[in-house]
């Protein structure tokens, strides 16, 4: 079976939406997605880079972040794609959070053996998201991130993207851009149908 490989904030989980709900809780000022037009929050927020970064580590701390669900569609999709093919979640956060990342997996995505690749070891440093593809014969991804889309892409690995605010203006020759996941999979089924062909 072939492996395809699966970014999990913004793309299985409905990360971005419950960070921006917090900050609704915290200050009253409600914002909406659309306004998340740079990864830089503290453009969006109108604070400092510092602000930013306690306010997303209270997130973390929080209930709420365990309590984010996933992205509409992505559990029945995960499961489909799961029955022809091996899925690994990979992920930019930090292998420190490798139990809570998985438990959150386990339960929200059940019945679903993943492998998990966490770009940011235990002892620092950090892997190429396409590195980690091509070490592992993934010749799919599903993305959201800019930055990782392009480093894949120009890996020649097929990048399904979810279009995001942030991530609007990249075009490639190797990243399909979807709206939702009944997209995504319809993506899927003409490059899985261009490979059985070839
Ligand atoms: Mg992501």
């Amino acid at each position: 079976m072939a492996m395809i490989g699966v970014d999990l904030d913004d793309t299985v989980k409905d990360t971005l939406r419950c960070v921006n709900e917090f900050y609704e809780i915290e200050t009253g000022i409600k914002i909406p997605l659309s306004k998340y037009t740079t990864y830089l929050w503290e453009d969006v927020w109108g604070c400092t880079r510092e602000e930013a970064i306690a306010r997303w580590h209270r997130f973390v701390d929080s209930e709420n972040y365990d309590r984010t669900p996933p992205i509409e569609g992505a559990r029945d999709s995960l499961c489909s794609l799961s029955l022809k093919n091996n899925l690994a979640i990979i992920t930019s956060r930090p292998e420190i959070n490798k139990q809570r990342t998985e438990e959150w997996v386990r339960r929200n995505i059940p019945g679903i053996e993943f492998e998990f690749f966490y770009t940011r070891g235990f002892e620092g440093g950090k892997r190429a998201k396409g590195d980690i593809c091509i070490e592992n014969g993934i010749n799919l991804i599903f993305e959201d991130d800019i930055s990782n889309s392009l480093e894949c892409a120009m890996k020649g690995i097929d990048v399904i993207m979810f279009d995001k605010p942030y991530n609007l203006g990249l075009e490639h020759g190797k990243i399909q851009r979807v709206s939702s996941w009944a997209e995504a999979l319809k993506i899927y089924e003409c490059l899985n149908g261009h490979r059985e062909n070839a």
